[in-house]
């Protein structure tokens, strides 16, 4: 049995891992896709300190992943836990025909894209429709893109589209963009970009490839069919819970509650990241948070005797 176990190869997760194993936590990792998480995902993130002129999100998490390989981080990638069971001394973690048992776990699974449900959605995924710019802008060179969203995520990714697409209109449902001031103030500056306000996408049509966009304006009930290439969706997401026991208490949203420590209900299993109710979904948050989880677990392993107290002084 491995003292800790962490769920979700991220920024959160990698942390962790940095920290136990630094701390010479026996500890494996378990990601269900490639390591790097959502995060791998972005462009350009501008706001991880340490980096003044940005760093890609893949580079990033491609050195996280180093750093915790580093120490003796175990990583199985692919992995994707289907069910944790959860007793006093034990926590088991069930991924395909495999088991994982460890003394205490990390629940670092974070998001994922949610999904419209409109019709086409699914039909045109990987064919016009996607849920990744970074991935698959470049698919888009001299196109037209729709965008729907108007968090940081719809505008964030609509600035980077705008550089490889023809024209990006951004389809909102209100008529004011949620994202924060500097990326709208970027969007709207930007002369490949417009904006299509108090509008939703009702369906999106095409033969073998998406080739429109019918767009309903909520106010008017006016509705309009739009030629496109491409249509990105960035309607917010959804937290990766499926996996986890009754026993682990989950916000009105699906997200899980810990205490000021990361902890939850069940001794032993804290949450850290973008799954955790009331993270800030930031990747600096995320492996903050990582890092507390970790000291939290190795205080948890001390008070259960499966490791001795710490004795060189403050953290
Ligand atoms: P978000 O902030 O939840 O925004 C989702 C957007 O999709 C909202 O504008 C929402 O509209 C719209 N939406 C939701 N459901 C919809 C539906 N059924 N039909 C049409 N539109 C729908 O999600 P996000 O942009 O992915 O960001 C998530 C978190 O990550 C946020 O905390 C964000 O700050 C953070 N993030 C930060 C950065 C950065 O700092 N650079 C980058 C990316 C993400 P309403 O506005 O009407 O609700």
């Amino acid at each position: 049995m491995r003292d800790v176990l962490i769920v979700g190869g991220g920024p959160a997760g990698l942390t962790a891992g940095i920290y136990l194993c630094r701390a010479r936590i026996s500890s494996t990792l378990l990601e269900r896709q490639i390591v790097g998480g959502q995060a791998m995902l972005s462009p350009l993130i501008e706001n991880y300190p340490g980096f003044p002129e940005g760093i890609e999100g893949a580079e990033l998490m491609e050195r996280m992943k180093k750093q915790a390989e580093n120490f003796g981080l175990e990583i199985i990638a692919f992995s994707g836990v289907d069910r944790l069971v959860v007793e006093e001394n034990k926590k088991v973690a069930f991924s395909g025909d495999q088991s994982f048992e460890a003394r205490a776990v990390i629940i670092a699974a974070g998001r994922s894209p949610k999904k419209l449900g409109i019709p086409g959605e699914e039909e045109f995924t990987g064919r016009g429709v996607s849920y990744c710019a970074t991935c698959d802008a470049p698919l888009f060179r001299d196109r037209r893109i729709l965008v729907v969203g108007g968090g940081d995520a719809a505008i964030e990714e609509s600035l980077h589209l705008a550089s490889f697409a023809s024209i990006v209109t951004v389809v909102h449902r209100r008529s004011e963009l949620r994202a924060s001031d500097y990326l709208v103030e970027r969007a709207k500056a930007n002369p490949k970009i417009n904006f299509l306000f108090n509008s939703e996408l009702l369906e999106l049509k095409g033969e073998g490839v998406l080739k429109s966009a019918v767009v309903l304006n909520n106010i008017t009930g006016e509705k309009q069919e739009i030629p496109v290439s491409g249509v990105f969706l960035y309607v917010g997401n959804v937290p990766n819970t499926d996996f986890l026991p009754p026993e682990i208490e989950l916000d009105e949203n699906g997200y899980i509650k810990t205490d000021s420590r990361l902890e939850t209900k069940v001794q032993g299993v804290s949450g850290a990241g973008d799954i955790r109710s009331g993270n800030r979904k930031q990747v600096i948050c995320a492996a903050a948070e990582g890092a507390i989880a970790a000291m939290n677990a190795q205080r948890y392993l001390e008070s259960t005797g499966a490791r001795k107290p710490y004795e060189g002084g403050s953290d």
